[in-house]
């Protein structure tokens, strides 16, 4: 009898194993391996299992995080061959996962779990009754003593816990060819989707594309040297996109979002600068959503010390807020000339990626995805040059304040 069999000592669970788990016709001769199914059962009545069914032997590494409970499931860069919205299942244990690319090199399992559990098995079982490679994760409900045990016996994989050669606060810029660096910072990507839209669309694709095109025109120019947090369809944690523009020394940061919200008639691009105090209550829920990607990518943000929460009242700081707001005004501006604006064009609420001590950053929310007139605009390509036309204008703008008001205004762009 197989081991696993054996472990779990039902009859039952043959037949679910057995189950055809989509693994024939996957035999392409790409490097990577592919995912060709995913499912959630419940073998026996106290266990939850997750399968995934894959094209051959993968290595993986599997670990616990507590505060909301998770299972992590770190892959070798895999061929996702299923449907993005098949982690809306919610069975037994698992209240919901998602996947995909976390770093390059690496894909990421993040599953939710509505209570602690302990892991029964986790292994990948050979070809066996016509059905191809499948990797087992079985979960058992746990005390939360047994979970926090199993979360310190289990590690992420070394490459969640890449380290930073950032800057100390108050680095003299280097000098460069004289263009102005640009950070842009394409919200979400990988095991993060972002908010979807009506048509189905994540907000990290539209994100990336958007930045593609804005980085195009403000390279036109001959004027700024434009780089991105995220190249790709990958995972960026929020620390590291504030680190990446601090290293680069960057002299504007733009983070690019399109949310969504419950109400559909509510449509309109958004300015956020960091503060404190929201300025409103819906603001407030935004940050709130949007500071929780790390947690939703299955990252410990117990592990992290947060240098960045405290250093709002610094003056550096309060400078670089000057600044950033002044880029906010500018930018509404150029906005409501050529897209749609909501009401409160410049509003401001504690999003984490906006705490660079000394880059002046503002966070776009191009439009609302749950708008089907803001969604389609920001889907078509023309929607999309016309929205970044009015950020490379503002960009312009700003830096061409800051030749002219050395003598007169309190805040000159850097
Ligand atoms: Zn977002």
């Amino acid at each position: 009898m197989p081991k696993l069999l054996r472990l779990l000592g039902g009859l039952a669970i043959a037949t679910w194993l057995a189950l055809p788990g989509g693994g024939a016709g996957v035999s392409e001769a790409w490097a990577q391996p592919t995912v060709s199914g995913i499912r959630v059962g419940q073998p026996a009545d106290n266990i939850t299992r997750f399968v995934l069914d894959l094209s051959e032997d993968v290595k993986f590494n599997l670990f616990l995080l507590p505060d909301p409970h998770r299972v992590v499931l770190d892959l070798p860069q895999i061929n996702w061959s299923v449907d993005p919205g098949t982690g809306t299942q919610a069975r037994g244990l698992i209240t919901g996962f998602r996947f995909g690319q976390f770093q390059p090199g690496t894909a990421r399992m993040v599953l939710d779990l509505g209570q602690p559990a302990e892991i029964v098995l986790a292994q990948v079982i050979p070809p066996r009754d016509g059905a191809g490679y499948r990797l087992v994760v079985d979960l058992r409900g746990a005390t939360r003593e047994r979970f926090l045990e199993a979360v310190q016996r289990t590690k992420p994989t070394a490459l969640t816990q890449v380290a930073a050669a950032v800057p100390p606060l108050g680095t003299p810029r280097r000098r460069g060819d004289g263009r102005k660096i640009i950070m842009l910072d394409p919200g979400h990507g990988g095991v993060d989707p972002g908010a979807i839209g009506v048509s189905g669309i994540y907000e990290k694709q539209i994100t990336l594309m958007f930045a593609q095109e804005l980085r195009r025109k403000l390279q036109a120019t001959g004027r700024y040297r434009v780089l991105m947090t995220r190249e790709g369809d990958e995972f960026v944690e929020l620390r590291r996109r504030v680190d990446l523009a601090r290293e680069a020394q960057a002299d504007l940061f733009v983070s690019i979002h399109a949310d969504s919200i419950e109400n559909r008639q509510v449509r309109g691009g958004t300015v956020y600068t960091l503060s404190q105090t929201a300025s409103d209550r819906e603001a407030e829920q935004l940050a709130a959503k949007e500071n929780k990607v790390d947690i939703i990518a299955g990252i410990d943000l117990g592990r992290e010390s947060d240098q960045v929460t405290s250093i709002l009242i610094d003056l550096a700081q309060r400078e670089t807020m000057n600044h950033s707001a002044t880029f906010a005004q500018i930018l509404v501006r150029e906005m409501e000339q050529r897209v749609h604006m909501h009401k409160n064009g410049h509003r401001f609420a504690g999003f984490r990626v906006l705490k660079a001590p000394d880059v002046p950053s503002v966070l776009v929310e191009l439009g609302y995805l749950s708008s089907r007139a803001d969604e389609q605009m920001l889907r078509s390509p023309a929607g999309r040059a016309r929205l970044a036309e009015a950020l490379a204008r503002a960009v312009d703008r700003y830096f061409e304040g800051g030749r002219n008001c050395a003598a007169a205004a309190l805040s000159c762009p850097p």
